[in-house]
């Protein structure tokens, strides 16, 4: 029996935005008016209280309501549903509560009132702030209401606050690239979530056809971008994160670093550790047509052996952290010499080291990050 289970944190999925992106391959459907959002969240409230057996009296470490545009639902929904969350979860501290927001007019007038609701970090997704590439991958923002959001979660009291930016955007220059982040740091946010665009197949970015920056302008990119964030205070922990001193964000680092989390809502993953060893995966139904009528659950699974070993390194190997051997072994309840083959494989190939306790991702096996999790599949 396991005696030790990983820190759990909770995840709350809101799946309407006002437009889908052109690049975005997340769980989203175009909001509409006549969307009932207090219907939506009494089932998500039902979904969790579904899920308590699983996760019995364990604690709460954070709370992230992502989407989609969680700052479309009405501010006192939102109150509502981070009340019963606290009430039905037991939370006392203040754990980290953070919530996404597009800067749109829908949404960022609502800022300070989430604030008051309790919730304490406020992601804004900014992506560019370049207008030409707005339109090219297909965002719904003004600058002006960029400029506002940011204002505003300055006049609040939250004191954690995250921009998300992407690059290597369709045709986007070095110059390009590096003034988002420039005028990005500009805004002092205490978090910068720096990622590089990804084409996946079922975006409408895709059947666009773009034309994406080279290796070698991806490569100046972030060497030059990396250095800027450093040299403004800005400590890299994972591969796209960076932080201000004690500004991790609490919860991403939890799924890195193969904590637990339980997802509700339309579409929401949970991975979940039981006392018996088993590890759970449940996968909840996409549609909110379906979610709304009770059906939450579309999937529900143990993990295999096979696919705890690579979720475990590659989320571990994102992060700037010792991965430590014994808590491998704690978490997943596989053996260190079961995966020694693979280690001994990844030192040879110089994209690791170890000491007695540890293992160590070097410069070239953060480079070659997809390779080195090539040898743990
Ligand atoms: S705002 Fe975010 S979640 Fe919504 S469509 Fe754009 S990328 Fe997807």
């Amino acid at each position: 029996m396991i005696n030790y289970l990983p820190p759990l944190s909770l995840y709350i999925h809101i799946p309407w935005c006002l437009k889908k992106c052109d690049y975005c391959d997340f769980n989203v459907h175009k909001y509409q008016k006549k969307i009932d959002q207090n219907n939506y969240i009494k089932h998500v409230i039902l979904d969790l209280r579904n899920n308590l057996p699983l996760i019995l009296n364990r604690n709460i470490k954070t709370v992230f309501i992502g989407g989609g545009s969680p700052g479309l639902i009405k501010i006192e929904i939102i109150k509502k549903l981070i009340k019963k969350i606290k009430e039905i979860l037991k939370i006392k501290n203040k754990i980290e509560i953070t919530i996404e927001i597009n800067p749109n007019k829908k949404e960022i007038y609502k800022i300070n009132q989430f604030v008051k609701a309790g919730i304490n970090r406020i992601s804004i997704g900014i992506q560019t702030f370049n207008k030409k590439n707005m339109v090219l991958i297909g965002r719904n923002q003004e600058l002006k209401n960029i400029m506002r959001s940011v204002k505003i979660v300055k006049s609040t009291n939250c004191k954690n606050f995250n921009i998300d930016i992407i690059y290597g955007l369709p045709n986007q220059t070095i110059e390009e690239a590096i003034y988002d982040i420039k005028k990005a740091i500009k805004l002092k946010p205490d978090h910068i979530s720096w990622y590089q665009l990804t084409v996946e197949k079922n975006t409408i970015l895709y059947y666009k056809k773009p034309i994406l920056p080279n290796e070698n302008v991806l490569y100046k990119i972030t060497k030059l971008g990396n250095k800027i964030l450093k040299n403004n205070g800005f400590y890299q922990y994972e591969i796209s994160s960076y932080a201000k001193k004690n500004k991790k964000c609490k919860h991403n680092l939890n799924y890195w670093r193969f904590g637990d989390y339980l997802g509700i809502g339309c579409g929401a993953h949970s991975k979940i550790t039981q006392s018996n060893n088993k590890i759970l995966r449940i996968i909840k139904n996409k549609r909110p047509i379906d979610f709304i009528k009770g059906k939450y659950i579309n999937k529900k699974y143990e993990i295999l052996k096979k696919d705890k070993i690579i979720e475990y390194f590659m989320n571990y190997f994102r992060i700037y952290e010792k991965v430590s051997i014994k808590k491998f072994s704690k978490y997943t309840n596989i053996k260190e010499q079961d995966i020694l083959p693979k280690i001994q494989k990844a030192i040879k190939h110089g994209y690791i080291t170890k000491n007695k306790n540890n293992l160590n991702t070097t410069k070239k096996g953060k480079l070659f990050l997809n390779d080195l999790l090539e040898i743990f599949i």
